[in-house]
């Protein structure tokens, strides 16, 4: 099949122009799509279960009649369990247990220090009581995303983990069941779309509120988490997925191809972009692309997303390439070149970085450990992948000695004065001690 991709030189007239309408994305989504949000976000928090239900039956082509239908319990879980295939299992498990032990050490402690006088200071790590992770159902099945989401909230202790899935048709996936049970989610409901995050958010008579919502989704999920943002947490908002491959040329093509697919096939708005200092390479690389493209299931979003917004672009060198990439700032870079970790000290943007030949983005979609819910649309330069802080909140902790108040109300004081707030001058020095 022929492939149209964009392909430009760093060296050409116009570079940055050409970058920056590549990268071009815009998230805000349109005015039709606000308005619909936020009319099912206000007709959840007004009418509790009766809306979700109604925006359930309309979207979903569902037809629940009460709210008990849109709980799947334990039992029903571990049931699904059964009914999926040994191997898959088998899998899941050991992708939880390998997501598990690397957000293990993602965990922050509390700490504290004292000062000379018996002051005390420092910092007391809580996790949250009750999250809500939003899983996407509309038109795949996404396990991994149960595991992604769930196991660094485990990690952090949340006391209450409450999943969201839509089951469009009233077609469950077991295999989405089956994570979750795995995972170890408490109460799982069979609802989507913005009712779903709605009712996280304000809880309805038998959705409890929960104080962060997790978890990707489409433009209606991603606006209704905008949408109540304040009410509750919400991780980030998540854009079309991205993959960045820098490539020194001695790759098998075939492999570099695959990964660029693996990214693409996700949705026609997914980017995939290879640099690579090798003109030849990235001619081979496009050779492997049309021959492979034939054997794809997804080719006719595949080769969407590399027509719309793929990229090839040819750099003097891999310095060079890394400028880019840090300019790009990918939710996926692969350094699939000698050294990798030589070159990974100049990287400082990047959601996830995928170092060596034989380390494709997809063993760390699934199981590698790393979190795959990380920042796109180049918020990597500010934001970092989902992992147990997100989980975790943190309190400051004073404790005064008498001597150590005596010591601060004296700095404080004026200060307070200065800023003509008389009760808080007062407060401090009122802990000054006499003869001090
Ligand atoms: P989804 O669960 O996000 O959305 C389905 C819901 O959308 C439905 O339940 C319905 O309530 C709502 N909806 C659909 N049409 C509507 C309309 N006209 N009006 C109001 N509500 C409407 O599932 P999806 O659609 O398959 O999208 C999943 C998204 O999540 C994709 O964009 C995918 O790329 C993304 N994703 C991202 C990651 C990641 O880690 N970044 C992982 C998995 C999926």
């Amino acid at each position: 099949m022929n492939l149209n991709i964009r392909e430009f030189s760093s060296n050409s007239d116009g570079f940055r122009a050409e970058l920056e309408s590549l990268l071009a994305w815009d998230s805000v989504s349109d005015a039709g799509v606000q308005k619909a949000v936020a009319d099912i976000v206000e007709q959840v928090r007004l009418k509790g279960n009766d809306a979700v239900i109604e925006f359930t039956n309309r979207f979903d082509r569902r037809r629940v009649a009460s709210s008990a239908e849109l709980e799947i319990s334990r039992e029903e879980l571990a049931l699904a369990k059964d009914r999926v295939s040994a191997e898959l299992v088998t899998s899941l498990e050991a992708a939880a247990k390998r997501v598990h032990d690397y957000h293990e050490r993602q965990k922050q402690p509390s700490w504290q220090y004292q000062e000379n006088d018996g002051t005390v200071l420092g910092q007391k790590v809580t996790p949250l009581d009750r999250v809500g992770v939003y899983v996407p159902g509309g038109k795949a099945a996404y396990p991994s995303s149960v595991l992604m989401n769930v196991m660094p909230a485990k990690v952090a202790g949340v006391g209450e983990i409450i999943m969201v899935v839509p089951t469009p048709d009233g077609l469950v996936s077991d295999i989405v069941l089956a994570a979750a049970y795995i995972a170890g989610v408490d109460r799982v409901f069979t609802i989507g779309g913005a009712q779903a995050v709605a009712a996280l958010a304000y809880g309805t008579e038998t959705i409890p509120k929960v104080d962060k919502i997790v978890g990707p989704g489409n433009i209606y999920v991603a606006t209704a988490k905008k949408m109540v943002f304040g009410v509750v947490g919400i991780d980030m908002i998540a854009g079309p997925s991205e993959i960045l491959v820098v490539c020194d040329g001695k790759t098998d093509p075939d492999w570099i191809a695959m990964d660029l697919f693996s990214q693409a096939e996700h949705d026609e708005d997914a980017q995939s972009i290879l640099i690579s200092p090798d003109l030849d390479f990235i001619k081979d690389v496009k050779a492997s692309m049309e021959r492979l493209i034939e054997s794809q299931t997804r080719k006719e979003i595949i080769k969407a997303s590399l027509e719309g917004r793929g990229a090839f672009i040819h750099v003097e060198n891999m310095d060079e390439a890394m400028d880019i990439a840090n300019i790009v700032a990918a939710e996926h870079l692969e350094l699939s070149i000698d050294e990798p970790e030589k070159w990974v000290e100049k990287i400082r943007h990047a959601g996830a970085i995928f170092m060596g030949r034989h380390t494709p983005e997809a063993l760390g979609d699934y199981c590698a450990g790393p979190n795959h819910v990380l920042p796109t649309s180049g918020t990597a330069r500010f934001s970092s992948p989902l992992g147990v802080y997100d989980f975790q909140k943190r309190s400051s902790l004073i404790y005064c000695s008498p001597e150590g108040a005596s010591e601060l109300a004296k700095i404080a004081s004026p200060l307070a004065r200065g800023e003509s707030l008389e009760a808080h001058a007062m407060s401090a020095e009122y802990r000054i001690l006499k003869d001090s």
